[in-house]
């Protein structure tokens, strides 16, 4: 954010506060007080405001954590970008990132995801554009330009992230490229030119039809979007189970 910032891009900040004990605060409490110092806009959306946190999702719904975490997390994203008019979401996902999730797609052979991952995604179907400047970076290199610029630092891992199918990848990925330097940029820009535009192609020959949530209105290939039927399976489980609404 700082440096899209400084090269001239008129940024404003989004942070997704999960309400995860221990760990969301912190996090906040970072991102608020970085805005603050460089003096950039922040918006800032709060989970348990909207009967979504991150504990509650989890104590209540029969799937992994993560795949519901990061299902909210891509829908207030795109939310807020298209609810306050901007030209693109710019997100800080860096190469460890990228690499873990394709790797993960890859173990799925998810073709809908495969189909589009990559640092530019245009804006289409209620979707907004979406880009992540970072993708060549690893995280150590992120990490130290965030040491050496003297930006405040926030480390709290994730309650939920242990045995998390992503921080099992990305250790698998530290290991292979410790013994064979430069795999990780390899897989992924080997993908961008040669698996990707394969896997469009086929997405383009069996691609769903999005229609729009009827609750929200959210692009969604089913009657009710994920992130609608994760907040009425909370829902219902805070009216059956009292002790969620204290
Ligand atoms: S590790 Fe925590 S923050 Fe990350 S996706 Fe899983 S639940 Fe969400």
């Amino acid at each position: 954010m700082l440096i899209l910032h400084e090269l001239g891009y008129n940024v404003t900040g989004l942070h997704i506060d999960l309400g995860i004990p221990d760990s969301s605060a912190k996090a906040r409490a970072t991102v608020e007080n970085f805005c603050q110092k460089y003096s950039l806009k922040l918006i800032v959306r709060d989970m348990a405001l909207e009967g979504l946190a991150i504990p509650d999702v989890k104590k209540y719904l029969r799937r992994p954590v993560c795949s519901a975490c990061g299902k909210i997390k891509r829908y207030f994203f795109n939310k807020a970008a298209l609810d306050g008019g901007f030209t693109v979401l710019a997100t800080g996902h860096n190469l460890d990132d990228e690499v873990a999730r394709l790797f993960s797609n890859v173990m799925r052979w998810d073709i809908s995801y495969l189909s589009d991952q990559g640092p530019y995604l245009p804006p289409e179907g209620g979707f907004a554009a979406k880009v992540k400047p970072l993708y060549r970076l690893s995280e150590f290199e992120t990490a130290n330009y965030a040491f050496l610029k003297g930006i405040d630092w926030h480390w709290s891992p994730c309650p939920y992230s242990p045995g998390a199918t992503f921080t099992y990848y990305k250790s698998l990925w530290s290991s292979l490229e410790e013994e064979m330097p430069g795999r990780k940029l390899d897989f992924y820009l080997g993908f961008l030119k040669s698996g990707r535009p394969a896997f469009a192609r086929e997405e383009d020959i069996s691609g769903a039809v999005l229609n729009s949530c009827e609750r929200c209105g959210y692009p969604t290939s089913t009657e009710v979007c994920g992130v609608c039927r994760i907040r009425e399976a909370v829902e219902q489980a805070r009216k059956n189970i009292p002790d969620l609404q204290k």
